[in-house]
């Protein structure tokens, strides 16, 4: 059910093209990581397959549908961003059900999704609480909670992790591999973080300067990299 395709993706910035011309297919339920330097168009490629951006030629298809002029709403897809805002005056609790209430679900299901989420990322401890009250990892779980209540068909996640501190953050790697297993759903996530992308992927896409510079498994990635951009950024993590 979460299967994306990208043909021929193009995005143009006025007369900049950022994008140019990607071709991509992505399967239900895989974990796929976007690396490259920053500038290469990571962020845009992926608010473009989450409708925050629109597509300057080329088409998108989520589950064989095309999507390309659909906004966000209608994509079935969810962002977790690296800065995630929540609400200071609300619960863990009404935080994570938040969209769910806005869109006028009913109070026991909002209940049911909350606590199944609260369940999944170990947060059920601290559903009344203020997100001043949590650690950095804590509240990050609430942002990616607030995802997985309205059971996306596929998360797309941009550098999630940057804002934490080194130990955090591979104790998060490790809880979003854990929900990657548990949930089963299409994952696309962006990072320049060597290890992260070599530790959370099914299969890298390296990207360089709006193009794609080679695709495949990590193992395949590091074993035999396409050319020396490719070898440079898969070796040799900072
Ligand atoms: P990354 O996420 O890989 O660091 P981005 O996707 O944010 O890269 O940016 C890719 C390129 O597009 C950069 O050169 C950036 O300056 C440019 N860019 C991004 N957003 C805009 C925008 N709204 N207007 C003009 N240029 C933009
Ligand atoms: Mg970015």
């Amino acid at each position: 059910m979460g299967s994306i395709a990208l043909k021929s993706v193009e995005k143009w910035f006025g007369n900049v093209q950022v994008i140019k011309g990607i071709d991509l297919n992505i399967q239900d339920g895989e974990f796929v990581v976007f690396v490259g330097p920053s500038g290469c168009g990571k962020s845009t490629l992926l608010r473009m397959i989450g409708g925050l951006e629109d597509t300057s030629r080329g088409a998108i298809a989520i589950n064989g549908t095309d999507v390309t002029d659909h906004p966000p709403s209608k994509r079935g897809l969810t962002m977790v961003f690296q800065s995630y805002a929540l609400y200071p005056h609300l619960s863990v609790a009404e935080n994570m059900g938040f969209s769910l209430k806005v869109a006028g679900a009913p109070k026991p299901e909002i209940k049911e999704r909350v606590e199944h989420a609260a369940q999944v990322l170990k947060l059920t401890d601290f559903l009344d609480r203020r997100p001043k009250d949590l650690s950095g990892g804590q509240r990050q779980r609430v942002a990616i909670g607030r995802s997985i209540v309205r059971d996306p068909t596929a998360f797309l996640f941009d550098e999630p992790l940057s804002n934490l501190d080194a130990a955090l953050r591979v104790e998060m790697r490790y809880e979003i591999a854990k929900l990657h297993q548990k949930l089963k759903r299409t994952m696309i996530y962006v990072t320049h973080d060597q290890v992260e992308a070599m530790t959370l992927a099914d299969r890298i896409v390296v990207l360089e300067y709006g193009h794609i510079a080679q695709v495949g498994t990590p193992r395949k990635l590091y074993e035999s990299p396409a050319n020396l951009f490719v070898a440079q950024f898969i070796g040799s993590p900072k």
